[in-house]
Formats: structure tokens, C-alpha cells, sequence
């Protein structure tokens, strides 16, 4: 029987998204599955300090091992913003269009459309605390185009391709983006234990 790690999020795409590259040796429960339905909240100035204490949430309330990410997308000419705010950059209930939205508008003058992703990984075993990071450049572009993935996957062309985060599979959008790498990296960690 595969060994059972839980992922700290309801976001059922990024359950997906990794869970598709885990599958082979764990099975990946979210925080649905282990019937935590509350939200936890996300009060950390830094990707680093959301992804500890989302992990920390629940090794302490479930006592299971666990494994948390936070992303932000971080735009060159907007001095790194949204970064850690990148989930409510247009108002606390605002939806992934009404931060494209706000995002294009920022960017509308602007030449340098320079931007990357960042994804931390806290992964939490026993006592154990260890932080991993993965990396996506690229560019944003000034129309949506493409329909998979979400956030803000239609405005983001990762360097050396032409079509958006939102035009590849899962698959391929697992090979060359930030949570990608850092599951990678992530995958690693776990089989040394
Ligand atoms: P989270 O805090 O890790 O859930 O991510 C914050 C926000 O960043 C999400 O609400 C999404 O809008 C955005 N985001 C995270 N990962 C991705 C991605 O892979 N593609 C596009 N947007 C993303």
C-alpha cells in the first residue's frame, strides 16, 4: 500500500497538478480528505512563513505528515508584486480574473512584462522541517489566452515557449513551472527519508 501524505490545500487544480507527479509513490491527500474544512489563514509576510505555517497547521492539529506550498508571481515592473498577496492582489474576495484584471491594467504603459513564479514547499515530517523552492521566468502578456490550469496561467508565457500556462496540459505544465520543480525537489527529500 502506498504511504499517504497530506497536502495542505483545498485548491482541488493544485491537488492535481501534484498529485499527477506524486502518484508513483504516495497517495496525495488534501485538506478536504482528512475533513479539515476550515481555511488557514494565510497572515505571512513572505512565501517562506505561509507555507510553514499552513504545513505546521496540520502536523499539529492532525498529526500526519505533510506538506504545504505557497506561490506568488512576481512582477519585475511592479517591484515583485503581487508576491505573497498574489491570491487577493485585486480585494480580498476577488477572483483569478479581477487579479489579471488589475495585473493588466498595472502593466498597461509598461515595456519590461518580465515576471516569475515562485513556489516554497514546506514539507513536514515528525519534528522535521524542511523548505524547497522552485523557480518559473517569463513574461507577461497583455491578452488572456488559453483556457487550462488557473490563476493567472492565461497571461503568463514562461520563457522559451509561445503559448501560456494556460495552453499547456498538466503535464506540461509540470515539467517547466515553479510547483513543478519544487515537487521535484520535493520528491527527492521524501525518498531520502
Ligand atoms: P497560493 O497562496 O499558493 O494558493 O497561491 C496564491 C495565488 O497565486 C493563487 O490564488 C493563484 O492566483 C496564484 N497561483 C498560484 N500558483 C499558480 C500557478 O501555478 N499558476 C497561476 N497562478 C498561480
Amino acid at each position: 500500500m502506498k504511504k499517504k501524505i497530506v497536502f495542505a490545500t483545498h485548491n482541488a487544480n493544485k491537488v492535481k497538478e501534484v498529485a499527477a507527479q506524486l502518484a508513483e509513490f504516495y497517495e496525495v491527500l488534501s485538506l478536504t480528505d482528512i475533513n479539515c474544512h476550515e481555511d488557514i489563514p494565510e497572515t505571512e509576510k513572505t512565501l517562506q512563513g505561509n507555507a510553514l505555517l499552513k504545513a505546521r497547521h496540520v502536523r499539529d492539529n492532525y498529526e500526519m505528515d505533510c506538506f504545504a506550498d505557497d506561490t506568488g508571481l512576481e512582477i519585475e515592473a511592479l517591484n515583485g508584486e503581487p508576491g505573497v498577496y498574489s491570491a487577493r492582489y485585486a480585494g480580498e474576495n476577488c477572483t483569478s480574473e479581477d487579479n489579471i484584471d488589475l495585473v493588466l491594467t498595472k502593466l498597461k504603459n509598461e515595456s519590461n512584462r518580465s515576471a516569475r513564479f515562485r513556489t516554497v514547499i514546506a514539507l513536514l515530517q515528525g519534528e522535521d522541517e524542511i523548505l524547497l523552492e522552485g523557480c518559473a521566468n517569463g513574461l507577461i502578456i497583455s491578452t488572456k489566452t488559453g483556457d487550462e490550469g488557473f490563476g493567472y496561467d492565461p497571461i503568463f508565457q514562461p520563457e522559451g515557449y509561445t503559448s501560456t500556462f494556460a495552453q499547456m496540459t498538466i503535464a506540461e505544465k509540470n515539467e517547466i513551472s515553479h510547483r513543478g520543480k519544487a515537487v521535484r525537489k520535493l520528491i527527492s527529500a521524501l525518498q531520502k527519508k
